[in-house]
């Protein structure tokens, strides 16, 4: 299995898992034309695109994508009674449960079924109810970093309430990792990190502390970057 990140942030969302030449999407924040080119022109290879919310640095092309044919997941966004969280499609299991953010917005738990390979995909939350403590692959939302934010709150305004309701933080990101560290069946062996902001957050600093806490030195995910997922 192969992830690569094709953008991230407010530049526009979009990842890849890949296996013999089949590809997952997560996100579809980028213009239609790039979606293509990232598959080689070739939409037939594409086995679904997941969405996580509505906001265009997720879906700038995801009504392209659906109108292309592509098998898609979303959130039912008119549709809170809906309580389809599990889908089949191809290769893939995929349940998608809920998070905090000021849309509706879902993260992912996908299962490759030849591979056995399991990721989630969190983004854009401050809160989730669910801990996927099974995966060999999490990507996760590292917007801020607490401290960074307190020490500017004035400067920030706004944006300070924003982040803290509605985006992950270093801090919650180590108390999740930690729940998954105690949580039986706990066999993390990827942890990319992805959507830093580039004024709040600090990619050397977010690598150590999280090397030190899970062992696991993370990727930080940004534009080409690849990984050979283990
Ligand atoms: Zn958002």
């Amino acid at each position: 299995m192969k992830y690569k990140c094709f953008g991230t942030g407010s530049k526009g969302n979009l990842h890849r898992l890949s296996h013999n030449e089949r590809y997952v999407y997560l996100d579809a924040g980028l213009a239609f034309p790039r979606f293509k080119e990232s598959c080689g022109w070739q939409l037939d290879k594409v086995d679904f695109v997941a969405l996580t919310h509505g906001h265009v640095d997720h879906g700038k092309c995801f009504e392209d994508i659906k109108k292309a044919g592509i098998p898609t997941i979303s959130p039912p966004i008119d549709d809170w009674e809906s309580t389809q969280t599990e889908f089949e499609i191809g290769d893939w299991k995929i349940k998608a449960w809920d998070v905090e953010h000021d849309v509706r917005n879902w993260a992912y738990l996908l299962y490759h079924k030849p591979t056995k390979h399991k990721t989630a995909y969190m983004t854009d939350f401050s809160y989730t109810k669910l801990v996927p403590a099974t995966v060999d692959t999490l990507i996760l939302e590292i917007s801020y970093i607490d401290d960074i934010i307190e020490s500017k709150q004035n400067e920030l305004g706004d944006r300070y309430l924003r982040l803290v309701k509605y985006h992950n933080s270093l801090r919650r990101a180590k108390e999740l990792l930690q729940k998954m560290m105690d949580s039986e069946g706990y066999k993390l062996k990827n942890l990319i990190i992805c959507h830093l902001s580039d004024r709040n957050s600090d990619a050397e600093r977010i690598k150590q502390e999280l090397f030190e806490l899970t062992g696991i030195m993370p990727v930080i995910a940004d534009k080409g970057t690849e990984v050979e997922l283990t």
